[in-house]
């Protein structure tokens, strides 16, 4: 058998194409919101998410491809990593975009990979609600350009500090009054981070969930304001939002206004979500720098492939084959394809097996044309022009290094 990719793992060959132009895409759209491109290492210290996804996330707790001997892993996001590295190059206000592979080790299936590529970007230095709206805009443009039109952008807002733990606290007296009634996962959860039972997709734990408390009812009044503020200018620049109470996501650093982009289109199944985001105001604290408020966005890649029904891009150049069998016209053939860089020339030079093989080989690069200098033309100061697809030829005097192109382009 031959060869396979790790599972979950993925060759991209024609895909390549879709990479790509979603990456060219991606960040001619952040540079003129003067995002700049960060790239992080690939290894990272496994502490280093530890401390900002949490210990008790999933991602910590069972996702990361490790070392066996020094505690390194393969990074499964890249927020983490861009906090370290601006807190070490420290110029606030700043804003990184990136396009980068991320690592987790789940279950592979539909829009569910081991190894995948995220589109994202972090912005420091603003509070809410100007990176909020900054980045739903964003969003909705990047898009709005890929054509993309089945989503939601559903919002919560997790609080901060004291309002938070008063919630946490109300909401495991709630899940304690009711543990016999949750499945074994979300028991667990109990134990080591309540919020995740609200993410969690167990049937049994449903009902209990949609009666829970909700974290918008322990918002203190200047939550609250600062929340309908964002609401109200969401509003007035024309974004569609939908609130989910019970939207809570699955890493620890968020604080204040979370989000995620859903898909409505059906095709993605059960991994509907697109991206997500939100804000991290104490992160770079945690992470052993200034207090600096802080926002980001990752989508998938995958996922977004999947929703657009993208198929492979690589763009067919018009194929064109220089051919000869004298040297002296070599000299010639290489400048012409210096000239001509937009377009893909072959130069097939062969003084020994002639042109039966040449053109051989012609075929098997799917050429369009041939233009032939053999032993004839160049004491005649002529050449021809074959078109493979047709069979065609055409017989021209005088070979320039410009007289190509002009003529069949
Ligand atoms: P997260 O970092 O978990 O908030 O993920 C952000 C986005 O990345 C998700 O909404 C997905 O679109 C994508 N994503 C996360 N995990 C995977 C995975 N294992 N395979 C493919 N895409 C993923």
């Amino acid at each position: 058998m031959k060869n396979q990719p790790a599972p979950g793992m993925k060759d991209l060959i024609s895909e390549a194409s879709i990479y790509r132009r979603l990456e060219d895409d991606f960040f001619k759209i952040l540079k003129l919101e003067s995002f700049k491109e960060i790239r992080t290492p690939i290894l990272e210290s496994k502490n280093l998410f530890s401390r900002s996804v949490g210990d008790a996330s999933d991602i910590v707790e069972k996702e990361m491809f490790e070392t066996k001997t020094d505690d390194l892993v393969l990074r499964p996001e890249n927020t983490a990593a861009i906090v370290r590295a601006v807190l070490n190059d420290y110029k606030v206000p700043a804003k990184f975009g990136y396009f980068a592979p991320q690592f987790r080790k789940e279950r592979p299936q539909l829009g569910r990979l081991r190894q995948f590529y995220q589109y994202g970007f972090e912005m420091f230095g603003d509070t809410a609600p100007q990176s909020e709206i900054e980045s739903l805009l964003l969003i909705s443009k990047l898009y709005k350009k890929w054509g993309l039109s089945n989503y939601e952008i559903q919002v919560n807002y997790l609080g901060s500090g004291d309002e938070r733990s008063e919630y946490l606290n109300k909401l495991t007296k709630y899940f304690t009054d009711n543990k016999d009634k949750l499945s074994d996962n979300s028991k667990k959860r109990l134990e080591k981070n309540v919020l995740r039972i609200l993410d969690s997709k167990e049937k049994e734990d449903q009902d209990l969930i949609s009666s829970a408390p909700l974290i918008l009812d322990s918002l203190s009044e200047s939550s609250l304001k600062l929340w309908n503020q964002f609401l109200e200018i969401a509003k007035a620049v024309n974004l569609k939002l939908v609130i989910n109470p019970r939207l809570v996501r699955g890493l620890d650093y968020y604080t204040g206004m979370v989000f995620e982009v859903v898909d409505t289109s059906g095709k993605l199944g059960s991994q509907k979500a697109l991206g997500g985001g939100g804000r991290y105001d104490n992160l770079c604290k945690e992470l052993g720098g200034m207090e600096t408020p802080a926002f980001g966005f990752a989508g998938g890649v995958e996922r977004l492939i999947i929703a657009l029904d993208l198929k492979d891009e690589s763009v067919v150049l018009n194929k064109f084959g220089l051919m000869t069998t004298e040297l002296e016209v070599l000299e010639t053939f290489v400048k012409i394809k210096e000239k001509n860089s937009d377009i893909y020339v072959d130069i097939l030079f062969n003084t020994n097996l002639g042109f039966k093989k040449m053109f051989k080989r012609a075929d098997k690069n799917n050429l369009d044309y041939v233009l032939i200098v053999g032993k004839d033309e160049l004491l005649s100061n002529s050449f021809k022009v074959k078109n493979l697809k047709t069979g065609e030829e055409k017989e021209y005097t005088g070979l320039s290094d410009n007289l190509l192109l002009k003529n069949y382009k």
